[in-house]
């Protein structure tokens, strides 16, 4: 580590105490960025990083709300606008009860790069609540909602910060907060991404980060000549990213051998096919069902639970040829990575936001396998939220088809510029290297241009 990055880690750690996911995020893309820094003296004059690193602005408020039972429930919101150098912000709603400021702002930043990578005019942010919406009511889901629009109304709109979903918030969830922002505003407008198709949504937004993560992958795939066909993958999660990650490897003719959720996962050596995969979108978009009910179903499945004792996850020790991290931030440690190395898996992209521990990175890169982390990777989610943006915009709606080839396209100049960028400034094939400094290129020079803001 450089002593620049040293003094940087000590700063933002003094600075952001108990908060261990941004100081991981960070430091990552500071080491990254030390290379570039090196060649361009003006960045560090005009401490871009620095300013990256701090917030353009963070709301934090109080959503109260009455449950269906009469009872009065309060909750933490948070909208953290990290960064508008390129574009209004835009970026993701969590609604878990593990968020934190901490959580939200590692996420934020990670948000600035990856909408940078894409192409499309458009800053990050990142928002949420510690809410959990697991096993309430669609009632109580709508009250929370709109108690948490009451707030959010006043600090977003379609040229200011433009929320999507993200763990805990998808299809259903938008409608309520949308309904709710139409209602205080009196305007139609596309103040949200992933909205229903026939009130301004885009055809292929509910797939398109499992979709973009599986393009991504056949990307690196192609520089080795190979493809997805015949190949082992291990994926995590059971949410919106795991679903339509694994139907992408299915289209394109690999085997995926597990999946997950918050209380363990699940090993089909006979591979979950498009029949077993239809099983897990009804039993976890309708009935909000657990992933252990799927080995209760199919016989030639294991399910562990998770165990607090284990020092890694069941779900990554498995021999393999490819994985996708598709639920949470860390859910790959030092051991998890060493398991992946040793089963002979060799090709890791990252569905999920930050899933993979810093020890974890780092043995992936010096083993020197295909690793796209998630600020590439999962960055078709976004993009094609940038593309339901132009869409609301034109007031026009885009074939299916039309709308999966920018897709494709986006995915691929992504995997351009990250292999680019890696051969100019550090180890080609370091996709790592070339994710953090091609996102950070095109924001520096924007902020070099808007002056000191
Ligand atoms: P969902 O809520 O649809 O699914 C999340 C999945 O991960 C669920 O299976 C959930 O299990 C599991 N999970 C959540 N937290 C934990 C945990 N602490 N430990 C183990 N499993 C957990 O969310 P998404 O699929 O949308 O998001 C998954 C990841 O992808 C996140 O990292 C998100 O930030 C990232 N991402 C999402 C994008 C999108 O477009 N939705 C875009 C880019 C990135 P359970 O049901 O038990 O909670």
């Amino acid at each position: 580590m450089s002593q620049y990055v040293k003094d940087l880690m000590a700063e933002v750690k003094a600075k952001n105490p108990a908060q261990p996911e941004f100081h991981q995020a960070v430091e990552e893309v500071a080491e990254s960025l030390s290379l570039v820094l090196e060649r361009h003296p003006e960045y560090r004059t005009a401490r871009i990083l620095e300013r990256m690193i701090e917030p353009e602005r963070v709301i934090m408020f109080r959503v109260a709300w009455v449950d269906d039972q009469g009872e009065v429930q309060i909750n933490r919101g948070y909208r953290i606008q990290m960064n508008s150098a390129i574009g209004p912000y835009k970026g993701g709603l969590r609604f878990h009860p593990s968020v934190t400021l901490g959580i939200l702002k590692f996420l934020a930043f990670e948000q600035v790069f990856k909408n940078s990578l894409t192409t499309l005019p458009m800053g990050g942010s990142k928002g949420g609540s510690d809410f959990d919406p697991k096993g309430k009511s669609d009632l109580k889901i709508m009250r929370f909602c709109q108690a948490f629009m009451s707030e959010l109304f006043r600090h977003v709109g379609p040229d200011t910060d433009v929320p999507a979903g993200d763990i805990g918030v998808g299809g259903r969830e938008i409608g309520y907060l949308f309904g709710q922002y139409k209602r205080l505003r009196n305007e139609f407008t596309g103040v949200l991404t992933g909205k229903g198709l026939n009130w301004g949504g885009s055809l292929v937004r509910p797939e398109a980060t499992g979709y973009g993560c599986v393009y991504f992958a056949s990307e690196m795939l192609s520089t080795r000549g190979q493809t997805l066909e015949g190949k082992k993958c291990l994926v995590s999660g059971s949410g919106n990213v795991a679903q339509y990650t694994v139907e992408k490897i299915l289209e394109l003719g690999g085997k995926v051998l597990t999946l997950s959720d918050s209380n363990g996962c699940i090993y089909d050596e006979a591979g979950i096919d498009k029949e077993k995969l239809a099983y897990i979108m009804e039993l976890k978009n309708v009935r909000r069902g657990r992933i252990e009910d799927y080995a209760g179903k199919y016989k030639s499945a294991v399910y562990k639970p998770v165990d607090p004792k284990l020092e890694f996850n069941p779900l990554w020790d498995h021999k393999a040829d490819c994985a996708f991290p598709c639920a949470t931030q860390n859910e790959i440690n030092e051991k998890d990575a060493a398991n992946l190395l040793k089963n002979g898996v060799y090709c890791v992209t990252e569905g999920a936001n930050m899933p993979t521990t810093l020890d974890g990175v780092r043995q992936f890169i010096d083993a020197r396998i295909l690793y796209g982390p998630g600020k590439a990777a999962n960055a078709g989610g976004v993009a094609v939220s940038g593309l339901e943006m132009s869409q609301n915009s034109l007031r026009l709606s885009w074939t299916r088809d039309e709308v999966d080839a920018r897709l494709r396209m986006i995915m691929k100049s992504i995997h351009k510029t990250c292999v680019e960028v890696s051969e100019r400034f550090s180890t080609p094939g370091n996709y790592v290297n070339g994710a953090n400094i091609g996102g950070f290129l095109k924001v520096a020079d924007a902020m070099m241009d808007q002056g000191v803001v």
